[in-house]
């Protein structure tokens, strides 16, 4: 993209944080992930693997590595496009940290003390690091520092959202108008996906149940066993409906993977059991992520071309996050750094 282009995008930029944090599975493909994609026409997209928000809670540092790629060849592998969109990792760019600490010093203590997310991860640990309680201002810097106009976010981040919004605010209003106020990108097709074995909760990768949850990364061989042992009913009917969540969870996924609707599909196995019915949703699903797991495989096994994408997606962030952040330090009075 060129300089000139950079500078007055057309389109609205989106920015996408995720934390490196393992596995993706079919809820976040369907839910999350595919919509992304689909947004990369028509925003300018980022697609951010938050490392240094992922230090905020214990971790292993190996480990942290080894998900960060594994999380980039899983976005690449599922339609994330580093010749579209700026794949990058945060821990990769500066200016994250640098404004966080700038936004910090507009954010009172306890607007932070009292999120939601840090009260909840703060009582699962035995002794709690500044860190955790920082990181939504960490968070508003990483959507401010690319004056993005869209942030997709989950429930459990609204609140954050909202707090880079009042910082976003306060800032324009201490010093001049710099940023953009960001606006949640709520998406119109989100697919809930729920447990394979308890459809009333959601599909998560943390269910200790393995074959609750189908990975974007699993086998065939797997991802059949698992649907095909997913909790229905007694009554053998495959018809959506309150008093049927496994069927109706079962219709959904079948409904996302195809393109068909869940009534079309009611139709088609009206009268049919439950296996044959299973045997389809198990045929979507292994069609769909059968090319995303092909594609991660390849990938995963090449370093040279994830790093080449972590380079190319951090030089471009780097370009915008240098601007924004020469504009502010001028701003709130630091002399221009020597060139
Ligand atoms: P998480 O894995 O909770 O960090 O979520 C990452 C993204 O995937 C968020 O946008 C979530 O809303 C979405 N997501 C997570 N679990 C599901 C699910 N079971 N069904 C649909 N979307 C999900």
């Amino acid at each position: 993209m060129s300089e000139t282009s950079e500078k007055k995008p057309a389109k609205p930029v989106v920015l996408t944080c995720a934390q490196p944090t393992g596995r993706l599975h079919l809820g976040n493909y369907l839910g999350a992930v595919l919509n992304w994609g689909r947004m990369q026409d028509d925003h300018e997209c980022y697609f951010g693997i938050v490392d240094q928000h992922a230090i905020t809670v214990p971790y292993v540092p190996a480990q942290l590595r080894e998900n960060t790629y594994s999380c980039l060849a899983q976005y690449v592998a599922s339609g994330l496009d580093p010749a579209r969109s700026r794949l990058f990792a945060q821990s990769h760019v500066i200016g994250h940290t640098e404004l966080a600490w700038i936004l910090g010093c507009l954010c009172p203590l306890g607007q932070l003390e009292r999120m939601t997310q840090f009260k909840d991860k703060s009582r699962k640990q035995e002794s709690v690091d500044a860190g955790l309680l920082f990181y939504p201002v960490l968070m508003a810097a990483d959507i401010l520092l690319y004056n993005a106009a869209l942030v997709p976010v989950g429930d459990d981040q609204k609140q954050h959202l909202e707090l880079a919004r009042d910082l976003a605010e306060k800032f324009n209003h201490r010093y001049s108008d710099t940023f953009k106020v960001p606006e949640p990108f709520i998406s119109k097709v989100g697919s809930r996906i729920m447990s394979l074995q308890d459809p009333t909760a959601k599909m998560s990768k943390s269910d200790p149940n393995h074959a609750a949850t189908v990975f974007i990364t699993d086998r065939p061989e797997d991802i059949r066993k698992k649907i095909m042992s997913a909790v229905t009913d007694s009554s053998a009917e495959v018809r959506a409906g309150a008093d049927k969540p496994g069927v109706t969870n079962l219709l959904s996924i079948m409904s996302a993977c195809t393109g068909r609707s869940v009534a079309a599909l009611e139709s088609e196995f009206a009268g049919k059991g439950y296996g044959d019915f299973k045997k389809a949703v198990a045929d979507a699903v292994v069609a769909m992520l059968d090319p995303v797991r092909l594609r991660y495989d390849e990938l995963i096994k090449d370093r040279g071309e994830l790093d080449r994408i972590l380079k190319a997606g951090a030089e471009q962030a780097q370009a915008t996050a240098f601007r924004t952040l020469s504009k502010v330090n001028r701003k709130v009075g630091f002399v221009e750094r020597p060139r």
